[in-house]
């Protein structure tokens, strides 16, 4: 691993092209958000970031079966002095049974899944201090990605 301040922002618009090219494919239109006061500095391994929200979108994708909108949010909390990342689709959503289980390792519902995506990526922000939350309802699946910022202050 290579630990570095680096910024989210950054990181996520260098994957973008890859995402949006799986989004096309699936009919899946991708809005990005940004409600930033900073730019957001993290302490991470840029390379296992971006293997974090891949993973993320790709699951939001492969949720959104007839189409749909992807929505990634980001915004700083400059209180808490962390940021997060949400990963939104419109999928069916995840009954509470299957929801409790989703970070287990090879848990999968799909015939080609690994059912690694999710515990990897729980694994990666556990190293660096962040966290993974999946909420879901209905409507969709929110991932919840949250990172402690690097302080701004001297
Ligand atoms: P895989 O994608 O290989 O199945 P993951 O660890 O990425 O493994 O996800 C585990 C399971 O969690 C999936 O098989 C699926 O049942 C559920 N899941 C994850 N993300 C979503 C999502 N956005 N919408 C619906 N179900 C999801
Ligand atoms: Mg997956």
């Amino acid at each position: 691993t290579d630990l570095r301040a680096i910024s989210v922002s950054k990181v996520l618009k260098e994957i973008l092209p890859i995402i949006k090219n799986e989004a096309l494919l699936h009919n899946v239109d991708v809005v990005i958000e940004r409600r930033l006061s900073s730019i957001p500095l993290v302490i991470a391994d840029g390379e296992m970031l971006k293997q974090v929200f891949l993973n993320l979108c790709k699951n939001a994708i492969e949720a959104m079966n007839k189409g749909g909108r992807l929505t990634i949010s980001m915004y700083t909390d400059e209180a808490e002095q962390t940021m997060a990342v949400e990963i939104a689709d419109e999928g069916p959503g995840i009954p509470g049974h299957i929801l409790e289980k989703v970070f287990q390792p090879f848990f999968t519902t799909k015939e080609n899944g690994t059912g690694l995506g999710l515990p990897i990526c729980r694994q990666i922000l556990h190293e660096i201090g962040g966290e993974i939350e999946v909420d879901s309802d209905e409507q969709g699946t929110v991932a919840k990605v949250t990172l402690p910022l690097v302080s701004s202050r001297v």
